[in-house]
């Protein structure tokens, strides 16, 4: 193969197949409940899905305890994170985000003429509350703070209390926008999520949170997001709420009351995750606390070299996000793959390439 490893070194558990473990995907694909609803709405195909557009708002905003105008729905979460930069952004909005974090609203910026200023997170990998609302207090003009928590690609927290009381006190002119792709993961018991800021009123600041994770519904394309009135109004003028296919929507639905599969998700992973940071605690291989379905650690060498390895082993992954050398994302897969990727994670320290 060029790798370097025989094929007795390839462990017979791995399938032919690459092992996804670089878009912390959901390794169990998704919900049967939630298969079966798509595949009874391809009937209803010929109609236009906006009624139930509405029945899935409406279900997350009885769960959540808000009116239905709260919640607005999405192609994604990326669809309402681009939505709201385009509703709220232009050249002379800066954009205020740690980094590394995921790079869509970055991107965004280069659209919309917004200036993004990243502040890097300190050296246990968390998110520098202070420094970014002092880099806000020093900026005029409308200011976006961007957070991801828990963040991508560190798996880390941004502590609840500080981010709340700086949301509460902030001037007029920041507006928070909080990303919480991986809420659903989160067993911290010190965390909540921000949508009670919304509950409680507060017109800056709008919560993204997505399908693609927990639910195991990446390809299906349905987001979800929290805001006043006032902000969910703004931003669903910057996009057609009925740009959404009727079996997503009808998968999306059957998942949220798939109790069973969101708690089977929750422990694959979390098996996942003890079988991935022994491993790598064995290698003595640094590695982030993670909130999430993916662990950030360390690796020795080039992030590509080590990379491309594990393609011809048969893993996909890490993302680079400009983590810089010497750490790679992995996303947690299911234990019989973790303990697949586990074994040449070891046969690459035989081999002194990690
Ligand atoms: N936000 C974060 C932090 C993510 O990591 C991702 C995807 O990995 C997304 C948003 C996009 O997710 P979606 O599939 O909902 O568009």
């Amino acid at each position: 193969t060029g790798s370097g490893l025989s094929a007795e070194d390839v462990p017979k558990e791995v399938p032919s197949g690459p092992i996804y473990l670089n878009q912390n995907e959901n390794p169990l694909g998704m919900s049967p409940h939630a298969k079966k609803a798509a595949n009874a709405a391809l009937a209803y195909g010929h109609r236009y899905p906006d009624a139930m557009v509405r029945s899935l708002a409406a279900k997350i905003a009885h769960t959540e305890g808000l009116s239905n105008d709260s919640v607005i729905i999405g192609a994604g979460s990326t669809g309402l994170l681009i939505a709201q930069m385009f509703a709220m952004s232009g050249p002379n909005t800066t954009v205020i985000a740690p980094a590394p974090t995921f790079s869509r609203v970055e991107r965004q910026c280069a659209v919309t003429g917004a200036t993004y200023v990243p502040l890097p997170v300190n050296d246990r990998f968390e998110v520098d509350l202070e420094g970014l609302e002092r880099l806000s207090a020093k900026t005029t003009g409308p200011v976006i703070v961007y957070i991801v928590t828990p963040n991508n690609p560190t798996g880390v927290l941004v502590p609840t209390n500080p981010l709340f009381n700086w949301i509460k006190r902030a001037p007029a002119n920041v507006f928070f926008l909080i990303d919480e792709a991986y809420h659903d993961f989160v067993d911290d018991p010190a965390y909540q999520s921000a949508v009670s800021l919304v509950k409680e009123g507060y017109k800056n600041v709008f919560v993204a949170r997505t399908f693609s994770k927990l639910h195991g519904m990446a390809g299906m394309r349905v987001g979800y997001g929290f805001g006043h009135a006032d902000v969910t109004g703004k931003i669903s003028a910057y996009y057609a709420p009925w740009n959404l296919a009727l079996p997503s929507i009808a998968a999306a639905m059957a998942s949220l009351d798939d109790t069973d599969f969101i708690a089977r998700g929750k422990k694959s992973n979390s098996n996942g995750k003890a079988i991935l940071t022994e491993t790598l605690d064995a290698l003595g291989l640094a590695h982030i606390p993670s909130q999430t379905n993916f662990v950030l650690h360390q690796i020795t060498g080039d992030h590509q070299t080590y990379k491309d390895r594990m393609e011809e082993a048969g893993f996909l992954v890490g993302r680079y996000m400009n983590t810089g050398p010497g750490w790679n994302r992995v996303s947690i897969g299911t234990p019989e793959e973790m303990q697949a990727f586990c074994r040449t994670l070891k046969n690459f320290r035989d081999k002194d390439w990690i």
